[in-house]
């Protein structure tokens, strides 16, 4: 009698929960429930007053829930909770916690399971990076990142979350971006990169960037193309972001592919609001580029983002229910096979870099080796970190922890610049330019380094000299 309530359970559990698949598999069945709920209009008293209503998820969700053996093979590595060393941030306690949330919507497992507060439960929650490193190193295949995004939409609905998150996605519906900018602003790196790239060349010579030419939004925004770059809210608007857009319509232009970007229609891809549990908000922002882009009538799309790749290869489709009509690729992928081909020519000396993998395209997506040869073919001396791929370690960026724990997230930041400046590497490489703004921060604070950071888009720009390193 006793068992179903107890740690034990996983005894029976843990048998079919290694067949249990991740939060993309699960969406099809998940998400058009989870729509319909959020769709339903309710008083916000009647929300609270009912808490978490957990009867929209997947049988598989619960199952997961009741399999975690607490075996901590997932902990070591946690990026949260090796750096706070607090008991809410061990990935198995995380989810004792939903499964303490869940029996107590019901009146029998109530009376057996210990009670959890709101609080603490807030705080497993939303205080996660959403890294995946958990998920990976679990022996029983609990999808363990996959559930807390699924508790985050449920706990959204709830209005269970931090003020600053449901602010955030407030400004992200209105004005189509995180930062709460005029979208009309998108386009504004253009003339800021051409008057930085335009002093540098004079101040260092034009042996900087001898294949060096200038780009106007005239040259980049057309009203069709075969390709569309979609270049993603930070590096739109962060002016230290502004090389990774400069380098890829560079890129482009060389090597003769007709292609656009979409300025002012250019929306938020709704990663952000899949982070912050707002599934409504990322279907409008998802309807809407996927029009944008259609309009365009374009066959592919590139991406430089990690986020922005992620949500368009893995979410647009579940949550719509429709093919999207053009290919996605990432910008390693690209650079991968332009290099291997030889589109691209070296200029530059060689330089010793490291490589850090982006969770969204790394754990979660597979793209380990494409950035790795990239960087070599571009004349790169390759120095591991010692996590890495499978294993590596957050930049802190990841699941919106910037904003649910400053403190907490400039601590991973911190780390896994540690952990690159111990290769001797000169440059810190990525393919993301959220993780080269965490990394940034890292790196800044590290005493005497001279780390540079810097997006693999950027460095294949350098060494082929379109663009001068400054
Ligand atoms: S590795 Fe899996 S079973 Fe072990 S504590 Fe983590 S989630 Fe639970
Ligand atoms: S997803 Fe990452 S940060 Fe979150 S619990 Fe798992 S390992 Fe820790």
């Amino acid at each position: 009698m006793y068992l179903p309530f107890s740690k034990l359970i996983h005894i029976i559990s843990a048998i079919p929960n290694v067949a249990s698949c991740s939060i993309e598999e699960m969406a099809e069945e998940f998400i058009p429930n989870l729509i319909e709920y959020a769709e339903k209009a309710e008083t916000k008293e009647k929300i609270s007053e009912r808490g978490i209503d957990f009867s929209t998820l997947p049988g598989k969700f619960i199952l997961s829930l009741e399999t975690c053996v607490t075996c901590s093979n997932c902990t070591s590595n946690c990026p949260t909770y090796s750096l706070s060393g607090e008991k809410a941030h061990i990935p198995g306690t995380r989810l004792r916690g939903i499964y303490r949330a869940y029996n107590q919507t019901s009146p029998i497992f109530r009376i057996f399971s210990p009670i959890i507060e709101r609080q603490s439960l807030e705080k497993m929650i939303w205080e996660c990076a959403l890294c995946g490193y958990c998920s990976k190193n679990c022996p029983l295949a609990i999808k363990t990142d996959s559930i807390y995004l699924m508790l985050r939409m449920l706990m959204a609905k709830a209005a269970w979350m931090p003020e600053s998150l449901v602010e955030f996605s407030r400004t992200i519906r209105n004005v189509h971006n995180p930062l709460g900018r005029d979208n009309r602003e998108r386009l504004g790196w253009v003339r800021f990169r051409l008057s930085r790239n335009k002093k540098a060349i004079d101040k260092l010579g034009p042996e900087a960037a001898p294949m060096y030419f200038e780009v106007t939004v005239d040259d980049i925004l057309k009203d069709k193309a075969e390709t569309v770059y979609f270049i993603g809210c930070n590096a739109s608007f962060f002016r230290a972001l502004s090389g990774v857009p400069d380098a890829m319509v560079h890129i482009l232009k060389a090597v003769g592919e007709d292609f656009t970007i979409l300025g002012e229609e250019e929306w938020c891809c709704g990663y952000p609001l899949l982070l912050a549990g707002d599934i409504l908000g990322l279907k409008e922002m998802a309807i809407h580029n996927i029009e944008a882009i259609r309009a365009k009538g374009a066959k592919k799309v590139v991406f430089t983002c990690a986020g922005c790749y992620r949500v368009f290869k893995h979410f647009y489709t579940k949550l719509l229910g429709i093919k999207l009509g053009f290919e996605v690729i990432h910008s390693t992928e690209l650079l991968y096979s332009l290099c291997s081909q030889r589109r691209l020519n070296l200029v530059a000396p060689r330089i010793r870099v490291t490589y850090h993998d982006p969770c969204d395209i790394g754990r979660h997506d597979g793209i380990y080796l494409e950035p790795r040869i990239v960087l070599k073919l571009v004349g790169s001396d390759l120095v591991e970190m010692e996590k890495i791929e499978e294993d590596s370690f957050c930049c802190g960026g990841g699941g919106l922890l910037k904003l649910s724990n400053s403190d907490l997230s400039s601590k991973v930041s911190i780390e896994r610049a540690k952990q690159a400046a111990e290769t001797g590497a000169e440059f810190i490489i990525t393919a993301c330019p959220f993780c080269e703004l965490s990394l940034r921060e890292g790196a800044q604070s590290l005493k005497g380094n001279k780390l540079k950071v810097l997006d693999i888009t950027e460095v294949v720009a350098i060494q082929t000299g379109l663009l001068p390193l400054y």
